[in-house]
C-alpha cells in the first residue's frame, strides 16, 4: 500500500446474470470512487466491435481512471471462439494480473471477466490465483453473466442482475449513449 491508495480494506465483488446493468454498475462504482480520489483502473474483455462512452470519459479522469479495452471486432459466439480472440483476452489478463499485483490501484474493474472464463479464453484457476493474492486494500469488481461456482465461493459480494422485461426482445436495438 503507497501512500496514495485511499482504501484501507478492499473486497471482491461480482455482478452476473443475464439482465441489463453489470457493466453499468461497475461504472456506476467507479463514478463514486472517482469522487473520493480512488485510483482505478477497468479492463473490458471481449470488447473490440464498439467505440463505448466510457473510453471518452476516461480521457476526462484520466489521472485517476485509465480504461483498456480488449477484443477482436467480431462478436464472439459460443463455440466459435478464435486463436485471436484466446491471445487477445490472455494478454489482456495478464496485464490485468500485472495491474493489481502493482497495489497501485483501490479498485480494479475486470468487466466480462465471468464470459471470458466461461469461453475458454482465461484459464478460470489463473483467475482464483489473482483474487487469493490481490492486495489488502485493492477492490476487485468481475462482471459478466455465467459466473463459474468457484468465482462465486471466492467472492465477497455477488449480485445477480435478472432479466424481468427488456426493451431488447420489444424490438428496441442498442443505443448510443445507453448500450454503448
Ligand atoms: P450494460 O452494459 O448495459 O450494463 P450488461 O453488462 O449487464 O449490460 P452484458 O451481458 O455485458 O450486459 O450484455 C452485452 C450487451 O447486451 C449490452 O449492450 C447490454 O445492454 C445488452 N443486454 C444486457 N442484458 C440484456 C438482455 N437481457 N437482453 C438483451 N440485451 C441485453
Ligand atoms: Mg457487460
Amino acid at each position: 500500500m503507497t501512500e496514495s491508495n485511499k482504501l484501507s480494506k478492499g473486497l471482491v465483488q461480482v455482478y452476473t446474470g443475464n439482465g441489463k446493468g453489470k457493466t453499468t454498475a461497475s461504472l456506476g462504482l467507479v463514478f463514486r470512487a472517482l469522487g473520493h480520489g480512488l485510483r482505478i483502473h477497468v479492463m473490458q474483455f471481449m470488447k473490440g466491435q464498439t467505440t463505448y462512452g466510457e473510453l471518452e470519459t476516461a480521457k476526462i479522469f484520466a489521472d485517476r481512471l485509465t480504461i483498456e479495452q480488449v477484443g477482436t471486432p467480431k462478436f464472439i459466439k459460443a463455440g466459435q471462439q478464435t486463436a485471436a480472440d484466446r491471445e487477445l483476452a490472455q494478454s489482456a489478463f495478464a496485464r490485468a494480473q500485472m495491474l493489481v499485483a502493482s497495489g497501485d490501484y483501490d479498485l480494479v474493474v475486470l468487466d466480462e471477466l465471468n464470459c471470458a472464463i466461461d469461453f475458454n479464453l482465461v484459464e478460470l484457476e489463473a483467475v482464483k490465483e489473482l483474487i487469493r493474492s490481490k492486495p489488502a486494500h485493492t477492490e476487485l469488481v468481475i462482471t459478466g453473466r455465467n459466473v463459474h461456482p468457484d468465482i462465486i465461493e471466492l467472492a465477497d459480494l455477488v449480485t445477480e442482475m435478472r432479466e424481468i422485461k427488456h426493451y431488447f426482445n420489444a424490438g428496441q436495438a442498442a443505443r448510443v449513449g445507453i448500450e454503448s
